[in-house]
C-alpha cells in the first residue's frame, strides 16, 4: 500500500494532446517525459484530449492518439478526459467571473491591439459595460516569474504578465488558458510537464490559479524538439507521424533526446519499465530547444 503524508499530495501528472493530427516525435517527448516523471514518482499519469476547438479537430485523431500511446506502452490511468465534455464547467466559471466583475466583454480587434496598444491589451473595454464580444480576465494577479522544476527561474515582461487576456474568444470558443487551468485543477494534477513552447502560457495560467483560488501545481518544461533553431517540430511543418508498428527506435531516440540512458530493446512495456527505473531528472538538458539529428 502506498502511504502519502497528509501535507504532500500524491503525484498526478498528465499528457494533454490536441487531436489535430497524429502524434509525432515532438509529442512523444512530452508524452514520455511526463510519463517517466509521474511513474518515477509512483504517481498517476492522466490523458486529456484537448478537443476544445471542434472545427480544428481532425476526425479519428483522438482514437489514433490513444492507439499510438498504447502501442508505445504509454498506458494512462483512469478515464480519458475530453475537453469537449467540459464546456459547462468553463461557461460557469466565465459567468461567475463576469458577475464578480473579474472579467469583462471586449470588442477590440487584434489589429487595433497591434496598432494602438503595441500588441499588449491595455484594458480599453474594462469599464465600458459591453454585453457581448470576447471575454477577458480582469487580471489582478500578475505573475511575471515562476520557478520551473527543470529550468529554474523563468521571467516574462511585466506588461505581458499583467495583460487582461482572453478567456472566451469572440468566435465563442473557450480559450486554451482557461480550459487547461480548470481541467488540471479538476483532475488534481500536481505537476505539469510539457514542452517549453508553453513557458509564457504558464505565467498566464498561474495568474488564473491565483485569481480562482485554486491550488497551484508545479511546472516542468522540457526542451522542444526543433528541426533547426526556432523551428519546432509540429503538425504545421509536417512532422512525420510516429510509426505505430515500430515503437522501439522512436522510444530510444526520445530517451536520448531527454538525456536518459538507453534501454534494452524489448517490448515497449519492458522498455518503459526500465526507463522509469533508471529515470534521472538531472540528465534532462536544461534547454528550451534541442535540435533533432536526422
Ligand atoms: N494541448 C496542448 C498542445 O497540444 C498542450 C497543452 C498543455 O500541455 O498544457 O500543445
Ligand atoms: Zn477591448
Amino acid at each position: 500500500m502506498k502511504i502519502t503524508s497528509g501535507s504532500t499530495p500524491a503525484y498526478v501528472g498528465r499528457f494533454a494532446p490536441s487531436p489535430s493530427g497524429p502524434l509525432h516525435f515532438g509529442s512523444l517527448i512530452a508524452a514520455l517525459g511526463s510519463y517517466l516523471r509521474a511513474k518515477a514518482n509512483h504517481g498517476q499519469w492522466l490523458l486529456r484530449i484537448e478537443d476544445i476547438d471542434p472545427p480544428r479537430a481532425v476526425e479519428g485523431a483522438a482514437d489514433d492518439i490513444r492507439n499510438t500511446l498504447e502501442n508505445y506502452g504509454l498506458y494512462w490511468d483512469n478515464r480519458v478526459l475530453y475537453q469537449s465534455q467540459r464546456f459547462d464547467a468553463y461557461q460557469q466559471c466565465i459567468d461567475r467571473l463576469l458577475q464578480q466583475g473579474d472579467a469583462y466583454f471586449c470588442q477590440c480587434s487584434r489589429r487595433e491591439i497591434q496598432q494602438n496598444m503595441h500588441g499588449i491589451y491595455n484594458g480599453h473595454c474594462r469599464h465600458l459595460g459591453l454585453t457581448e464580444g470576447a471575454v477577458r480576465l480582469h487580471n489582478t494577479q500578475k505573475v511575471a516569474a515562476f520557478e520551473d522544476q527543470l529550468l529554474g527561474s523563468i521571467h516574462v515582461s511585466q506588461s505581458f504578465a499583467g495583460e487582461d487576456f482572453i478567456i472566451l474568444r469572440s468566435d465563442g470558443l473557450y480559450a486554451y488558458q482557461l480550459a487547461v487551468v480548470l481541467d488540471d485543477a479538476h483532475q488534481g494534477v500536481t505537476e505539469i510537464v510539457r514542452g517549453a513552447d508553453l513557458l509564457e502560457a504558464s505565467c498566464r495560467q498561474l495568474s488564473l490559479y491565483r485569481q480562482l483560488q485554486l491550488p497551484t501545481p508545479a511546472f516542468l518544461h522540457l526542451p522542444l524538439a526543433c528541426l533547426r533553431q526556432g523551428f519546432k517540430l509540429s503538425k504545421q511543418n509536417h512532422a512525420q507521424a510516429l510509426d505505430k508498428k515500430r515503437p522501439h527506435l522512436a522510444l530510444q531516440q526520445a530517451l536520448a533526446f531527454l538525456g536518459q540512458a538507453a534501454v534494452i530493446d524489448d517490448t515497449s512495456e519492458r522498455m518503459l519499465a526500465q526507463a522509469v527505473a533508471q529515470f534521472d531528472m538531472a540528465r534532462i538538458p536544461k534547454q528550451t530547444e534541442r535540435l533533432i539529428s536526422d
